[in-house]
């Protein structure tokens, strides 16, 4: 009771489902944690008893408002924007803003809650935060999209700051969308800080942000494949996404001497057996970025298959990247996987592996890392970014990169410390959630009851 006794997987998640009723996404991600970090805080007594975990999985507060924009017809349109300061026990809150018409409360504080050990990961003093909107920037004019940031950060300025949150680009939040909200915050604040980050160059942002995610995702498979002296050369690749994580790590992949055979987006995927080369993922981004296109346009350009509605796991690889959403890899998928001789998961996107899916890969010792480890070199860039604003400095992309590697090194040493177990074999699941548990914990118990 009220901590003096251990507490059961069971009983820890219908506490948390009955507070959080209908959010699936929000359970999913905090029973993953639990399964390993649980058993720590049974045994230490200090963490039982001020009741840590229940704590780390209560947002510090939620914010949720009104966004009213005016489209291109002059129509009054009506969405809901959110930010979940989650926990600031480390460092001011941050984390990415969505926009997508999934996004709800659940959704958000899945994220919000997965920020938290990913920025503890990092190293890094960062808190974690998570917002966004139901806004669908598909389909928009680039004046729509403007109109919708200018309200949306027209409340949002009022809660954020450098000291306070810091948020970012995530599904559906680019450059342009980081822009927009920074020119708004700007003018509604008359200040000129790094209070978000992932903006363009000319005004404050640093050299291998947009790049940060896809480069340290495909660097944590080379440290996973490196420690039982591999390499992803002259692997081939799955990757599914077509966004920011995705090129990134398709670019990094053909650096490494990888050979990437499929990417994808919310309408299929393309299988280019061939591989993706550079002029090709010029293509692409251009594609994305730019046209706002489909990835079946690339499957016409260069004469490869699309298969439309279906994601890339059954195209037999040596590796696979997720890198488009949450909850794209179920157990069949990842049993095709392995399969088809599949031998590591890096995961860019935040939680694609079904909880299924993973224990198939952990069974099969596929080298399974969350992307709680393998996707922070987004954030870490974010905060070297910060660090960058507040010295009023830019480092050279040189050194960011040498940065960003090393960190992601040190991540995959901490899952490494924490993982290992007694057959030698890497457990980065619990390596990455106790890893990432332990500073903030030690943190919270420092604070006292607050
Ligand atoms: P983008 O918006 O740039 O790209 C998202 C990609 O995923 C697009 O190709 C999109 O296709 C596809 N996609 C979106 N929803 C679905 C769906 N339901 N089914 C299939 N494909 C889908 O986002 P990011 O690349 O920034 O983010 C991708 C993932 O990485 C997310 O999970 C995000 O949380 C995570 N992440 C991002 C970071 C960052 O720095 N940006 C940092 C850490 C994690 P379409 O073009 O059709 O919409």
């Amino acid at each position: 009771m009220y901590g003096r006794t251990p507490i059961t997987l069971d009983d820890f998640m219908d506490g948390l489902v009955k507070r959080n009723p209908g959010e699936p996404e929000f359970h999913q991600a905090v029973k993953e944690t639990a399964e390993t970090v649980l058993p720590l805080v049974n045994e230490r007594k200090e963490y039982r008893e001020a009741r840590i975990l229940e704590r780390l999985t209560e947002p510090d507060r939620t914010i949720i408002f009104r966004v009213c924009w005016e489209d291109d017809k002059g129509w009054f349109r009506v969405q809901r924007g959110y930010r979940v300061q989650f926990n600031n026990s480390i460092g001011p809150y941050k984390g990415g803003l969505r926009f997508d018409p999934s996004v709800t409360l659940g959704i958000l504080k899945f994220l919000g809650f997965e920020q938290t050990f990913k920025n503890s990961l990092t190293g890094l003093p960062m808190g974690a935060g998570k917002g966004g909107a139901d806004f669908n920037p598909k389909g928009k004019s680039d004046r729509e999209v403007m109109r919708f940031c200018q309200s949306f950060m027209s409340e949002l300025y009022k809660h954020i700051g450098e000291d306070i949150d810091v948020p970012a680009g995530d599904i559906g939040v680019g450059a342009r969308e980081i822009s927009f909200m920074f020119g708004q915050y700007k003018r509604l604040k008359n200040e000129f800080t790094g209070t978000l980050t992932g903006k363009s160059l000319e005004f404050g942002g640093s050299l291998i942000r947009k790049e940060a995610t896809g480069y340290g995702c495909a660097f944590f498979m080379e440290e996973m494949l490196g420690h039982q002296n591999n390499s992803v050369h002259g692997k081939t690749c799955l990757v599914s996404g077509s966004g920011n994580v995705a090129q990134y790590t398709i670019e990094k992949l053909i650096q490494l001497g990888a050979r990437v055979v499929t990417f994808s987006d919310s309408s299929g995927f393309v299988h280019d057996p061939e591989g993706v080369t550079r002029e090709k993922l010029d293509y692409l981004i251009h594609l994305k970025n730019i046209i706002r296109g489909r990835v079946s346009e690339y499957a016409l350009e260069f004469g490869c298959e699309f298969y439309h509605g279906e994601k890339p796991w059954k195209v037999p690889a040596d590796l696979a990247f997720p890198c488009a959403t949450q909850n794209e890899i179920d157990e069949t998928a990842a049993l095709l996987l392995v399969e088809n001789g599949c031998i590591g998961v890096s995961e860019g996107a935040n939680m694609p592996t079904l909880p299924e899916g993973i224990h198939v890969f952990q069974n099969a010792g596929v080298l399974y890392a969350p992307g709680k480890a393998s996707n922070a070199g987004g954030v870490a860039v974010s905060g070297l970014e910060m660090t960058q604003n507040s010295i009023r400095l830019s480092w050279s992309r040189e050194e960011l990169e040498d940065r960003l590697q090393t960190i992601m090194r040190k991540i995959h040493d901490t899952c490494v410390r924490y993982g290992k177990g007694d057959d030698g074999k890497i457990d980065y699941v619990k390596g990455a959630n106790i890893g990432g548990f332990i500073k903030v914990a030690d943190a919270m118990l420092a604070y006292g009851v607050v």
